[in-house]
Formats: structure tokens, C-alpha cells, sequence
């Protein structure tokens, strides 16, 4: 049965994206069967993995507005051993859809539940808001697993996130944890980096992630390849500690 893992922060630009795409590959790559799931209309992870959105005939909104089958929908990435549930745009009216749906916010759950068992990993990518779209996403995973931006503002909306996570597991999922925080985009360079970094451990203290993953250009490069860094520069930094981070979540969840 799959481990469910949800990327979320409802911060834009923290590495979310990055992160859903190279940890999935590197499970890929370290023999695990992994789903990527992109919740994120934006669909990123779609188009960082080779997804060629213009051509899909079906994605994750058929999924969740219009009971399509999910098997039909998922459909090979550039990795080899990683799938992914891809998105379009449409997605974006979903989150208005849904609303008056039945269940609402167990639509990605239930489509899960039917594929849990082809996958050790189904990682969620999520768009920066805590809308249904998260909820969903929140309703059908095991864990939450936050990256954080070794920048200014890095706990900011932190507070509101982890609420967001105790009312999930309140109400619609009390299986749900919180996997750990991931520090992202850390610039060695700077003291600010240094000093956020100590801030985070101080406040979160073992729920950090050992990995820290650096500012690289070569990660920001690799998706308009359609490949992630493992596949698109297998021997450079952001390569390697995704590959370390990888063997951490591995370590966790087995
Ligand atoms: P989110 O999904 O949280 O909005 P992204 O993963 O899309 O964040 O990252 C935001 C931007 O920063 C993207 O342009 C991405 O390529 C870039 N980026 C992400 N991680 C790194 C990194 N470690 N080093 C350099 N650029 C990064
Ligand atoms: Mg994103």
C-alpha cells in the first residue's frame, strides 16, 4: 500500500514544485514504484516530468469533477518507474466546482484508494493556497511534508498551515501527519540562510529534514527540459541531495 505524501505550503515559490518532481524521481530511482499526483492547476510537475499538456486527452479534473477512472489518466513520465496523475489549467475551476459536489473534499481520496496499491509513494504536488484542492489533497494523504524557503518570512504563514493540518485530522482524516520540514534554496553564501535555517531547526527541531537542498541553477534548468535533475544532470548537487533526501523519507516510511 502506497505511503501518501503530500508537498504543501501556501507560500508560492518555496520549492514545492521542485521538490515534488526530484524527490519522486529519486524514489523512482531508488527502485520504489512512485505516482506523482499535480494538484496544482499551474501544472508544473506535469510539464517538469515531459508532460506535453497540450496534447492530454484526459487529467486529474476529469477525475475529480467527473468521476473519470484514474487508471486512465495516469500515464508514464520521463522517469523511468514514476508515473504521474497530470494536470491542465481546467483544474483551476475545479476549485469552485467542488464546492457543491458530494464529498468534496474525499474526491482525490477515493480515486486514490484505487491505485494505492500499484505504488510504494504517491506524492502530491499542491497549489499555494489552502483551498479544496489542498483539502483534498490533505483528506488522502498520510503526511504532509512542508518545504520551507531559507529566506526572510520562511515561518511566515507556518502557523496557519499547521492549523490547517490539526483541523484536517480533526475532522476528515486522523491518520494525517506531518512528515517533516524540508529547507529549500539554502545559499550558503549568505548568513541569512544560515541564520533562517537555525531559526527553523530551533523552533521545529527534529521534524527537520537533515538534507538541506541549495540554491542551484541546474534545478531551476532542468523542468524546461521535461526532466528532473537526476535524469537531466545526474552528477550535480541538486542531483545528489535530492538523492540523499530521498534516502531519508526511505528511511521513514520504508
Ligand atoms: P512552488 O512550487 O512552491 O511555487 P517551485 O518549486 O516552483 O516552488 O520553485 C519556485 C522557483 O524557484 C522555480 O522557478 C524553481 O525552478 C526555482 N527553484 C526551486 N528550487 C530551487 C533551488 N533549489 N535552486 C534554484 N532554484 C530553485
Ligand atoms: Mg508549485
Amino acid at each position: 500500500m502506497a505511503k501518501i505524501i503530500a508537498l504543501a505550503n501556501q507560500k508560492g515559490g518555496v520549492g514545492k514544485t521542485t521538490t515534488s518532481i526530484n524527490l519522486s524521481s529519486a524514489l523512482a530511482k531508488a527502485g520504489k514504484k512512485v505516482l506523482l499526483v499535480d494538484a496544482d492547476p499551474q501544472g508544473n510537475a506535469s510539464s517538469g516530468v515531459g508532460v506535453d499538456k497540450s496534447t492530454l486527452e484526459h487529467d486529474i479534473y476529469d477525475v475529480l469533477v467527473q468521476d473519470f477512472p484514474v487508471q486512465k489518466a495516469i500515464m508514464p513520465s520521463s522517469t523511468e518507474g514514476l508515473d504521474i496523475l497530470p494536470t491542465t489549467i481546467q483544474l483551476s475551476e475545479a476549485e469552485v466546482q467542488l464546492v457543491d459536489m458530494p464529498e468534496r473534499e474525499y474526491r482525490l481520496s477515493q480515486a486514490l484508494t484505487k491505485v494505492q496499491g500499484k505504488y510504494d509513494y504517491v506524492i502530491i504536488d499542491n497549489p499555494p493556497s489552502l483551498g479544496l484542492l489542498t483539502i483534498n489533497s490533505f483528506t488522502a494523504a498520510d503526511a504532509v511534508l512542508i518545504p520551507v524557503q531559507t529566506e526572510f518570512y520562511a515561518l511566515e504563514g507556518l502557523g496557519q498551515l499547521i492549523n490547517t493540518i490539526e483541523l484536517v485530522r480533526q475532522g476528515l482524516n486522523p491518520e494525517l501527519e506531518m512528515a517533516g520540514i524540508l529547507l529549500t534554496m539554502y545559499d550558503s553564501r549568505t548568513n541569512l540562510a544560515k541564520q533562517v535555517s537555525e531559526q527553523v531547526r530551533g523552533y521545529f527541531e527534529d521534524r527537520v529534514y537533515q538534507t538541506v537542498i541549495p540554491r542551484s541553477v541546474r534545478l531551476s534548468e532542468a523542468p524546461s527540459y521535461g526532466q528532473a535533475i537526476i535524469d537531466f544532470d545526474p552528477k550535480s548537487t541538486g542531483a545528489r541531495l535530492y538523492t540523499e533526501f530521498a534516502k531519508e523519507v526511505i528511511e521513514q516510511y520504508g
